[in-house]
């Protein structure tokens, strides 16, 4: 038996509980994974609330992200005590995820362990943290350099914002913060700031073009929010698209488009092909000191992971949070 959040949904009414499960329910896959450590997303905070149709079918396991070690397999590229990684895939969503103490799994959804981190410190990253990775890479292709100027990141104290300004800043940009808590200005800096700017300062309704000011941006906010940092950036820059905090709609022009030649750089983590998850972690494993992982994150346990929904929805919640299994 094992525990997990379970989600299940009758006559139209969703129940979350933590519920004790014999492993012969868990669904198909040639990999079963004893979980060391989930974390809890946006998507899962919306999947464990119901707040979003991030859920595809019931009873659903939720969790996008986990980390541990193979207890049987029959998937060539891995046998019993291997240490794995999984992001995304839509695990959680449409396969039982990661917040449970087990898993079974699709081999091919499955990375070794990135040897720079252990399970729990790549939790600590987990899809916010690659995901932040995916979009300087977005930046870097597209050419935008640190000599060319202020980046800006949105939605700066969430999971996404907080990697994306300390991956920029250890690779020499220079970071400006949009947040809702200018109170954490300092947590902000701390990370790699250089300037924290209020968000309501972008989240109105602006114009299609507006000074410009960032070389580029990678924006976890959407609406407005992205509509106004499209209109501020400027010639030729890029701005790397990963969230919608703010909402899903794009309320923008043409203009920045085909009057600065500006990119918007779609950010996929889900079904990004394997290649360059590896090559995302080897990034981070490079780049992120494992000690300063700890700045960014606290620990739950399974039965708390329920309850702390809520509050990050409510952007009530700093950085990243692991769900501690061990
Ligand atoms: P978090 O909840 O950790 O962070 C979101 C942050 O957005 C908050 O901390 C807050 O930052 C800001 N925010 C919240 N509500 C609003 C609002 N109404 N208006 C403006 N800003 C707001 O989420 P994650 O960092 O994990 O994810 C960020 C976004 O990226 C989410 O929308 C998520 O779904 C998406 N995502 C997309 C992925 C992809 O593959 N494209 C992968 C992972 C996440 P502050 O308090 O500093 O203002």
């Amino acid at each position: 038996m094992f525990n997990a959040v379970f989600i299940d949904k009758q006559d139209g009414e969703q129940r979350v509980e933590i519920k004790s499960l014999d492993e012969s329910e868990l669904p198909d896959g040639d990999v079963t994974v004893r979980v060391q450590s989930s974390t809890l997303n946006y998507k899962d905070a919306l999947a464990i609330t119901g707040k979003g149709p991030v859920v595809k079918q019931f009873p659903m396991v939720p969790g996008i992200d986990l980390s541990g070690v193979v207890e049987e397999s029959s998937a060539s590229d891995f046998k019993p005590g291997d240490t794995v990684l999984l992001n995304g895939w839509g695990v959680g969503e449409k396969h039982w995820g990661g917040l449970a103490e087990k898993a079974r799994l699709d081999s091919r959804w499955l990375i070794p362990q990135p040897a720079a981190f252990t399970p729990y410190q790549s939790m600590a990253i987990g899809t916010a943290g690659y995901t932040a990775m995916l979009a300087v890479m977005a930046l870097e292709s597209h050419g935008v350099t640190p000599d060319q100027g202020e980046i800006l990141v949105t939605g700066a104290n969430g999971g996404v914002g907080s990697y994306a300004i300390t991956l920029l800043a250890r690779l020499g940009y220079h970071v400006v913060a949009s947040t809702g808590r200018l109170e954490e200005s300092e947590y902000l800096r701390g990370l790699g700031a250089e300037g924290v700017i209020d968000r309501h300062e972008l989240s109105e309704p602006g114009r299609p073009l507006a000074k410009e000011r960032w070389a580029g941006a990678i924006d976890c906010v959407g609406s407005h929010t992205l509509a106004n940092v499209l209109a501020s950036t400027k010639y030729d820059g890029t701005v790397a698209c990963c969230g919608l905090a703010q909402g899903m709609d794009l309320p923008a022009s043409v203009a920045p488009f085909i009057l600065r030649g500006v990119t918007l750089a779609g950010i996929d983590s889900v079904m990004k092909p394997l290649a360059y998850r590896v090559e995302a972690w080897r990034r981070l494993g490079e780049l992120l000191d494992p000690e300063q992982l700890t700045t960014i994150t606290q620990s739950l346990t399974l039965d708390q992971a329920i309850g702390a929904a809520d509050d990050l929805l409510e952007g009530k919640i700093r950085g990243r949070v692991v769900v501690d299994m061990t």
